[in-house]
């Protein structure tokens, strides 16, 4: 099976290439560095079956020729990160939605199945807890800006869903939750590489809001494992599918237990929202996906609880400060 990905050298891209390859399939990946790094996939270079290209999805010829060369194409290429939506919202509405558009008009002339990555930030504020892939999206007003991300990522999830029903385009579409692993980086306002780093450098971590939050935190290789088998279902096509975790933890815990297993003299810091997003600015309360109908499909059941996770992560970071690392200064450049 010969896979493409979109946003391949992004912080989930990569672990799924490296998926691909363990199941001994050939991947190639295309990624223009807005947001991921050549860093994360300096270790499958060498790879005989692994192939990049370090471009962008908007250069049309290229990315027809990638679709034509591979069966399966998992689009990912994608702005993320709430800060970044605060800061770029037009980038942000332009690279989701004419993206998947590029995306799904190629694969639809050669009839290739495609798994879009989409969000739970599409069920907005929702406070119906398990959040169902049915259920009603809340979204707030246009004049703030967050929700623009939730919106572009709802028409994605339309496009799609509309290529299978009017072109019969295979398309699945996963609504991936909170997903964390080594490599992500903390630049675009992530909250488990941003408290990690912070508690390694004893300096203060930042809280936002109360703390009450709560957030349901799921390993990559979770999420990766899931996402290949669904994509090679014939009954998740023309489906849309949440994948994630449903073990929920405050933000303020998180922060006391990752200042915990760090050893780490950091004090916590509370920030207000409005000071470290934009005025009015609207966070989600709870965020728990349910997960009975990928579970009933492919029997998708996360292996990794919060402290397996976390111990991962922060083993990660460590290993990148460890001054006998040869990769650091390389790496540091991608925090
Ligand atoms: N957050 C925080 N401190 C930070 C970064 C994020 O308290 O330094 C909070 C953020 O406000 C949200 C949660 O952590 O309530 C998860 O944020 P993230 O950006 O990781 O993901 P989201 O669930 O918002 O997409």
């Amino acid at each position: 099976m010969k896979y493409l990905i979109t946003g391949g050298a992004g912080f989930i891209g990569s672990h799924l290439a490296e998926g691909i390859l363990n199941q001994n399939d050939e991947v190639w990946i295309i990624d223009n560095l807005s947001t991921g790094s050549i860093n994360n996939i300096e270790h499958l270079k060498s790879h005989t079956k692994f192939h990049y290209t370090i471009d962008t999805i908007f250069n049309e010829p290229l990315l027809a020729e990638l679709i034509d060369t591979c069966d399966i194409i998992f689009h990912l290429a994608a702005a993320v990160g709430v800060r970044l939506i605060v800061e770029s919202p037009v980038n942000t509405i332009e690279t989701n939605i004419a993206g998947t558009e590029i995306v799904l008009k190629l694969a639809g002339k050669k009839k290739k199945t495609v798994l879009v990555a989409s969000s739970s930030e599409v069920y907005g504020k929702g406070n119906k807890i398990p959040f169902s892939e049915d259920d009603d999206m809340v979204l707030g007003p246009t004049v703030k800006s967050r929700w623009s991300y939730a919106c572009s990522k709802a028409i994605d999830e339309f496009l799609s869903l509309a290529y299978w029903r009017e072109k019969k385009l295979p398309v699945v579409v996963a609504r991936l939750f909170n997903t964390v692993g080594p490599r992500q980086s903390g630049r675009y306002g992530m909250v488990v590489p941003r408290f990690a780093q912070q508690a390694l450098k004893n300096e203060p971590i930042t809280v936002y809001g109360t703390g009450k939050q709560s957030r349901c935190f799921s390993d990559v290789s979770d999420v990766i494992s899931g996402l290949l088998r669904l994509v090679n279902h014939p009954k998740a096509i023309g489906e849309v599918f949440n994948i994630g975790s449903a073990d929920e933890i405050t933000i303020e815990n998180l922060a006391f237990k990752i200042k915990e297993k760090t050893r780490s003299s950091s004090k916590i810091d509370y920030i207000p929202y409005e000071q470290a997003y934009e005025t009015g600015f609207e966070d989600m309360q709870r965020r728990v996906p349910d997960l009975t109908k990928i579970r009933q499909l492919i029997n998708y059941q996360p292996t990794q609880n919060i402290d397996q996770i976390l111990d991962k992560i922060i083993g990660y970071f460590r290993g990148l400060e460890s001054p006998n690392s040869v990769m650091k200064s390389l790496r540091d450049k991608s925090q």
